[in-house]
């Protein structure tokens, strides 16, 4: 498996395609080791909490996908794949926001559903936002006047108070929380100085369309960025992303692996002995037509595919496989009466001559063949439990050498 970035994997010393418990078990020694309560070095403080953070991504499934695919840029802060703050504070590492550069808003993330056949020809789709905007009455600056922004007395402008707090028995650790007198912003604004139209809050509710391009071939869980379309917050601080991710509505009869497009399609034993002619309609409304020649037989399960007939591959011309898995439906009991099957005696290639084994015991029983069921396993046995694995029963063909027809 290739990911986006390693760093996180790295951290923790596992490897991308590390299991869940691989990952919990690596976090685990390395947190007893850098943990703040039994190593006071200050390089082990960071080194834990940095830990932490690729521990929180890769424990969680959604977050750990994300990673894969973009990197610690999908996983930026806010909206609903915020982290980071919950463990932090447990161990008494919450407050200081330490960022680099202009202090950027937080991401806003939007799912966008899709159907295949959007992704498949591309579209152009409206999405409706209500966002907070700069008040255009104080400029965003949330007062009347700019000589009317007070520093904050009770944290000195700091926007942040220390505080002691007990992380155990006998610990104590010096934390810095929000002030609440600013909430954080470090400057106040009396009542009668605040901006009339926003109220002091800098921003107005707008509402706001932006136009998402699907291009042909995109994918489910895909991100579209609109960069610093998000809140508003202040002037000094850059409204976050937008971020739009694709979610693809299931389809009735494709599934999509990669590039490629898969169906099953069911024929009777017939059609599978003797050939047929079935129909495709793709998702950009052509008809396919697919024919099999009575000498190309069809077994159960076999898996053709269709060159060129996938998902449009991004950039290029160029279109995945649409895979074909046939179902061949057999008569049912009883459909295949005496006569019908001396018919068949005739065309069907004749079966190998049995011949009967001599048992020196004499024993010779008649015996029943009955239906047999996965999930009701015979107890009488000495079965240790164990279940059969049918991942695969319905799963992807994945990794299915698509012959040329
Ligand atoms: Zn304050
Ligand atoms: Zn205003």
């Amino acid at each position: 498996m290739s990911v986006a970035d390693s760093k996180f994997y790295d951290l923790l010393g596992v490897a991308s395609n590390a299991s869940e418990s691989e990952i919990k078990k690596a976090y685990r020694k390395l947190a007893i080791k850098y943990h703040p309560d039994k190593n006071p070095d200050p390089a082990a403080g960071e080194k834990f909490k940095e830990i932490t953070v690729a521990y929180e991504v890769l424990s969680d499934k959604e977050k750990r996908e994300i990673y894969d695919k973009f990197g610690e840029e999908g996983l930026k802060e806010g909206g609903a794949g915020g982290f980071g703050a919950g463990i932090f504070d447990f161990f008494g590492f919450g407050g200081g926001q330490r960022r680099r550069g202009p202090k950027k808003g937080e991401t806003i993330q939007h799912a966008l559903k899709v159907s295949l056949e959007d992704l498949y020809k591309g579209k152009v789709s409206k999405l409706s936002l209500k966002k907070s905007a700069k008040c255009p009455e104080c400029d965003g600056k949330g007062a009347k006047s700019a000589n009317a922004i007070k520093k904050c007395d009770d944290c000195g402008g700091q926007g942040a108070k220390t505080q002691l707090r007990q992380i155990g028995p006998g610990m104590v650790q010096q934390v810095r929380v929000p002030c609440q007198t600013c909430k954080g912003e470090g400057q106040v604004i009396s009542e009668k100085d605040k901006c009339t139209k926003c109220k002091g809050n800098r921003s107005i509710p707008e509402e706001k369309v932006l136009k998402v391009n699907i291009d042909r071939g995109m994918r489910h869980m895909q991100k579209i960025v609109f960069q610093d379309e998000g809140d508003f917050e202040s002037p000094d601080v850059i409204p976050g992303d937008v971020v739009v991710i694709l979610q693809q509505k299931e389809h009735p009869v494709f599934t999509r692996d990669g590039d490629d497009l898969i169906m099953e399609q069911h024929i009777t034993l017939l059609e599978a002995l003797t050939g047929f002619t079935f129909y495709i309609k793709h998702l950009d409304d052509r008809v396919l037509t697919v024919t099999n020649p009575p000498s190309k037989v069809i077994k159960p399960n076999d898996i053709k595919c269709i060159h060129n007939e996938g998902m449009p591959k991004p950039k290029t011309m160029d279109k995945g496989r649409l895979i074909v898995k046939f179902i061949v439906d057999f008569p049912s009991d009883g459909q295949i009466t005496p006569e019908s099957a001396k018919l068949l005696e005739k065309v069907l290639p004749k079966p190998k001559p049995v011949t009967k084994p001599t048992s020196h015991d004499g024993i010779d029983e008649d015996v029943t063949l009955s239906d047999f069921d996965l999930n009701s396993r015979d107890k009488r046995g000495g079965g240790r439990g164990e279940s059969y694995d049918d991942d695969d029963e319905d799963g992807h063909p994945q990794g299915v050498s698509c012959q040329q027809q």
